[in-house]
């Protein structure tokens, strides 16, 4: 692609973290891109699912002024009674126009998102570059980055370009030929694998995994680096017959560096609350720890390189 081809790509992204050690190799900034062809049971971004800007209301932060009542051109928004007031948001009104956030001082709310073009994502990139060192770079993630393959392609050109490290973190549901051309362009490529049964990763994802396994071996043909993701999560991808096939699978790869396991955790419950989603039904306990060692030893004995958390 032409530098001048990218100047007008932009796209939705709801999260940029700077200094991240646990997207890749070394200190990293990783970018989320809005949107996501999976819908995980068990996701921890929700608010990168969908491809569109979405409210994002934060009752703790609510001052109960109701600034936000009358500039809601939907009158999706009205208060709760009582000396607590809270702003209530019908979601089933709401078109996400973002209007009201204007009217909330307080910020409780925004919108999870904002437009970036590909140049502007790379200035914000660019000034992390001092902490980069020789390790670390940017993580393009999501949501799925590939879902919008031109600007992720755009991005890494760029970075490349700029002797910046890129890693790619997908869930390797890419169905596109620019898509493939991302996962074969990042220097490293996070691969998340969320279970070898074909029934249960359609449960627990919306998907096939069939595609996402034969772009892993593509990937892992290029002689490429891999990290592999593992969520364990409780009644998915748990299963001791689950966990000796992933590290059957992964014994098998040549350009897996690591294998990360990331056990089940409720932290993102708050993130459902914003955008007044009802909990999935799997946020009951986080993972217990003692059973996250166990899933480890079986990738150690396998000889995988394997750890607990990213
Ligand atoms: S985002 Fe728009 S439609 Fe939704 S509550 Fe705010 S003003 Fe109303
Ligand atoms: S404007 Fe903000 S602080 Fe005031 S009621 Fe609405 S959400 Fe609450």
């Amino acid at each position: 692609m032409k530098e001048n081809d990218a100047v007008g790509l932009s796209s939705l992204i709801f999260n940029i973290v700077h200094g991240s050690t646990v997207d890749g190799w070394g200190v990293r900034t990783t970018v989320f891109l809005k949107g996501c062809p999976l819908r995980c049971l068990w996701c921890c971004n929700p608010e990168g699912q969908k491809k569109y800007a979405e409210l994002k209301y934060t009752a703790d932060d609510c001052n109960g002024c109701g600034n936000c009542v009358p500039a809601c051109p939907k009158k999706a928004i009205s208060m709760t009674p009582g000396r607590d007031a809270k702003a209530l948001i019908d979601r089933e009104l709401c078109d996400n126009c973002m209007i009201c956030a204007d009217s909330c001082y307080v910020g409780a709310l925004a919108s999870f998102s904002k437009q970036y073009t590909v140049n502007e994502l790379f200035s914000e990139i660019e000034r992390d570059q001092g902490y980069f060192g020789e390790d670390g770079g940017v993580t393009v993630g999501g949501g799925e980055a590939t879902l919008y393959p031109d600007f992720t392609l755009a991005l890494i050109e760029k970075c490349r370009k700029a002797y910046i490290h890129t890693a790619l973190d997908t869930c390797g549901y890419v169905t596109t030929e620019t898509g493939m051309k991302c996962l074969e362009e990042a220097d490293l490529v996070l691969y998340d694998v969320k279970g070898l049964d074909p029934d249960t990763h359609v449960r627990g994802t919306g998907v096939s995994n069939e595609l996402i396994l034969k772009n892993l071996r593509y990937r892992d043909s290029l002689g490429k680096e891999i990290i592999i993701r593992l969520p364990l999560i409780p009644g998915y991808t748990d299963s001791r017959e689950n966990i000796a096939r992933e590290a059957e699978l992964i014994s098998g790869l040549k350009s897996v560096k690591r294998v990360d396991i990331i056990p089940f955790h409720k932290y993102a419950e708050i993130k459902y609350r914003q955008l007044g989603w009802p909990l999935p039904y799997v946020f009951g306990e986080d993972f217990p720890e003692a059973r996250e060692k166990s899933v480890l030893e079986v990738f150690l004995k396998a000889g995988i390189n394997a750890q607990i958390g990213g």
